[in-house]
C-alpha cells in the first residue's frame, strides 16, 4: 500500500500588527508549499474604496454594499500578497498609514465582517492555507489545525513598524500613534475582537529572531502532520 499524501492544514496566524505575522505567514507557506492569505489586505481593498467613494467609515449599511459591490482579490507572489480591487492593483496603495487606519475602521461593523468571513472561507476552505489576521482561530477557521498567536511587546511592535514603513514618509511618532489606536480598537470592537482563541498557542517574539519564530511554527505544523 502506498503512503497518502500529507493533509494540507489550514493554519491560522493572528495578532496585533508589527508582531511579525506576515513575515513569519509567508515564510511558512513557502517552506510548506502552502497558500499565504492575508486577511487584513481584504479589509484595507474595502477601507481604500470607502475612501475613494468618500463613504463615511461609521455607515455600515453603506460599507456593506460597497463589499457585495468589490471584486477584492488576494494573490501570493514571492514578494507578498498583490492585491486587486475591481481588477486594480492597490497592492502599495493599500499599505499606507490612511488606509490602515481606515481598515480598523471598517472593519467594526459586523455586516461588514460577515461578508470577509464568508470570502475568507471559500479561500481556505480545501487547506494547504497558511491565513493571517485577527480572527482567523476564533472566527473565520475556529477548527484550524494549527492556531497561533504571535505577540509582542508594544514598544518593539512600533519599532517594527516605523522601520518597515520608513520610506513611506510618515514621521515616527504618527506611525507609533496610528498603531496604539489600531490596536486598541482592534481589541475593544465587540464583534470579533482580536484575542488568542482559547486553544491557540501564543507566542511572544518580542526576543525572539524571526528564525526562532518560525521554528518553532514549523514544529507545532510537524507534530499535527504527525497526528495524521
Ligand atoms: O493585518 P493588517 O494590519 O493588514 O489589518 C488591517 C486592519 O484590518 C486591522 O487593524 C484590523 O482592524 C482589520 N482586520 C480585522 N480582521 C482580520 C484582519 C484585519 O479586523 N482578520
Amino acid at each position: 500500500m502506498t503512503d497518502s499524501p500529507p493533509r494540507k492544514l489550514i493554519i491560522a496566524i493572528d495578532g496585533p500588527a508589527g508582531a511579525g505575522k506576515s513575515t513569519i505567514a509567508s515564510r511558512l507557506a513557502r517552506k510548506l508549499a502552502y497558500v499565504n492569505l492575508e486577511s487584513g489586505a481584504m479589509y484595507r481593498a474595502l477601507a481604500l474604496k470607502a475612501i475613494e467613494n468618500d463613504i463615511s467609515f461609521d455607515d455600515e449599511a453603506a460599507l456593506d454594499s460597497l463589499a457585495h459591490n468589490s471584486r477584492i482579490k488576494i494573490e501570493p507572489t514571492l514578494g507578498g500578497n498583490r492585491v486587486t480591487l475591481d481588477s486594480r492593483d492597490v497592492t502599495q496603495r493599500v499599505r499606507e498609514t490612511d488606509v490602515s487606519e481606515a481598515a480598523s475602521r471598517v472593519s467594526v461593523h459586523p455586516r461588514v465582517r460577515a461578508w470577509m468571513v464568508a470570502r475568507q472561507r471559500e479561500l481556505g476552505i480545501n487547506g494547504g492555507v497558511v491565513m493571517e489576521g485577527r480572527d482567523i482561530g476564533t472566527k473565520v477557521f475556529p477548527d484550524a489545525d494549527v492556531k497561533i498567536f504571535l505577540d509582542a511587546d508594544p514598544v518593539i511592535r512600533e519599532q517594527r513598524r516605523i522601520q518597515q514603513q520608513h520610506s513611506r514618509g510618515a514621521s515616527a511618532e504618527s506611525m507609533a500613534a496610528e498603531l496604539r489606536e489600531r490596536d486598541r480598537r482592534d481589541r475593544t470592537r465587540a464583534n470579533s475582537p482580536l484575542k488568542a482563541a482559547p486553544d491557540a498557542v501564543v507566542l511572544d517574539s518580542t526576543s525572539l529572531s524571526e528564525d526562532e519564530v518560525l521554528q518553532r511554527v514549523e514544529a507545532l505544523v510537524e507534530k499535527k502532520l504527525a497526528e495524521n
